[in-house]
C-alpha cells in the first residue's frame, strides 16, 4: 500500500475520463463531461488486513 494518492480515472457520476484536479489543496475534481465537481477524501483503514485464509498453513 502506497501512502500517496492516485489520481481518479473516470468520473464517478458519468464515467467519461475527462477529470480535471480543482481546488486549492487538492482532492478535488471537476469532469468536464458532465460539469460535476467532486472531491475524494481518504476516511481511514476500515478492515484491518488478514493473510488469505487459503495461504494458511502452506509455509
Ligand atoms: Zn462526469
Amino acid at each position: 500500500m502506497t501512502a500517496d494518492r492516485q489520481v481518479p480515472f473516470y468520473c464517478p457520476y458519468c464515467g467519461e475520463e475527462n477529470l480535471r484536479p480543482a481546488g486549492a489543496d487538492g482532492g478535488d475534481w471537476e469532469c468536464r463531461a458532465c460539469a460535476r465537481g467532486f472531491s475524494l477524501k481518504f476516511v481511514g483503514v476500515l478492515h484491518p488486513v488478514l493473510p488469505d485464509p487459503a495461504l494458511r498453513g502452506r509455509s
